[in-house]
């Protein structure tokens, strides 16, 4: 029987063609590649600035640092994401707070935010968590009436939308990567997204070593990073992009054969908000708290399937634990049990109908020798 892993970059011969022409061009770096995809994803996005990186890491750290957060800030963030959203807090020497989320769609639950503004709060991070953006609209809000900063992590979302705009358009910065878990891949790469004509010159000079050209003079005028992309990789983003729009039908379509058939009393599948469309980076469900989520990743091993849990519950992972000593259980609920019950099932472009059949058929059994 064939093994079915978690993930499959989708990644064709189209786009790894596209990459070989450029390296053979022997125009590696940061150059017409990447501004060509930069005004490809503006296009699609519909926004005025998209800024290329070396990945979705670097992407959010120079947010933080074009919008000039440091120390004595609060940041607030997702309590359950991938940790990069919280470690570029501790980077720029601020300090991540963390939200509870919803284990509906495992988005920031912008209720818990309220309570945790302070005079110090100067962003929120809301992630659009597996692909699926976050209730914006409230965040939005609540950073208005706040006055507070607002960077999308949107780094599994690109292509989502809400009310029909973007993903990328709704906060100041949105955030972007290109990482082989993502819908589309450079191995490394990272976009950054923002409507601000100041915030977006900032960045260009930040990515590339603080350097202002002055009448094609080079002037450093700050202490910058390089987190550029290489023009090789932007090739093969640009090429997969063509392919968008196909990649997120395919997975709905498989999300839907999980939908009709995953049918289990102790299984909770995500839920999936009419005005939103769900790009499904992860399908996502969250085990009954009488199963034990690591045998069950044990078992569909044997049976050659890969899955494995989705996402931390981020103030419990040891940095955190040790920095803040947060009891994530009390403080979190929802995150810790999404980080202790979750499972995130395979779903990418190659999957085959019988492959998820066979998915959960394996589920099933795992969990019916348990429980
Ligand atoms: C993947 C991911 C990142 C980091 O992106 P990289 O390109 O791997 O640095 C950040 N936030 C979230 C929510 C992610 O899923």
């Amino acid at each position: 029987m064939n093994f079915i892993p978690l993930m499959v970059p989708s990644l064709q011969e189209e786009d790894i063609q596209a990459a070989v022409k450029v390296m053979r061009s022997g125009m590696l770096v940061q150059g017409k590649e990447v501004e060509a995809l930069e005004n490809k994803i503006e296009t699609k996005l519909g926004v005025r600035n998209a800024i290329a990186a070396s990945n979705g890491t670097a992407t959010l750290h120079m947010a933080l640092v074009a919008l000039g957060i440091g120390k004595g800030d609060e940041v607030i963030v997702p309590a359950f994401s991938y940790t990069a959203t919280a470690n570029v807090v501790e980077l720029v020497g601020a300090k991540p707070v963390f939200a509870d989320i919803d284990t509906k769609d495992f988005n920031i639950n912008p209720q818990a935010i309220h309570p945790l503004i302070s005079r110090n709060t100067k962003a929120i991070i809301p992630v659009h968590e597996f692909g699926l953006a976050c209730d914006i609209a409230s965040i939005r809000q609540i950073a208005s009436d706040h006055h507070l900063f607002v960077i999308e992590d949107a780094a599994c979302a690109l292509g989502a939308q809400q009310n029909n705009c973007h993903a990328g358009n709704f906060g100041d910065f949105g955030s972007f990567s290109f990482h082989p878990r993502k819908a589309i891949t450079s191995g490394e790469g990272g976009m950054l997204t923002t409507n601000n004509e100041q915030l977006a010159e900032k960045i260009r000079i930040l990515r590339n070593h603080g350097i202002q050209y002055n009448n094609a003079k080079m002037d450093f005028v700050e202490a910058g990073f390089n987190y550029r992309m290489t023009d090789f990789q932007a090739a093969m983003v640009a090429s997969g992009m063509d392919r968008l729009d196909e990649i997120i039908q395919t997975k709905q379509a498989l999300a839907e054969i999980y939908f009709e058939f995953l049918d289990h009393p102790l299984v909770e599948v995500p839920s999936v908000p009419k005005y939103r469309n769900h790009t499904w980076q992860t399908f996502h469900i969250l085990l009954h708290e009488r199963i034990n989520r690591e045998k069950i990743i044990e078992a569909m091993k044997v049976q050659g399937i890969g899955v494995n849990y989705g996402a931390q519950c981020i103030p419990a992972q040891t940095y955190y634990k040790n920095k803040y000593k947060l009891n994530s259980k009390e403080l979190y609920p929802n995150a810790f049990r999404s980080y202790q019950q979750g499972l995130a099932l395979p779903l990418y472009e190659r999957l085959k109908k019988e492959d998820i059949l066979r998915i959960i058929q394996s589920l099933s059994n795992a969990i019916s020798n348990q429980c």
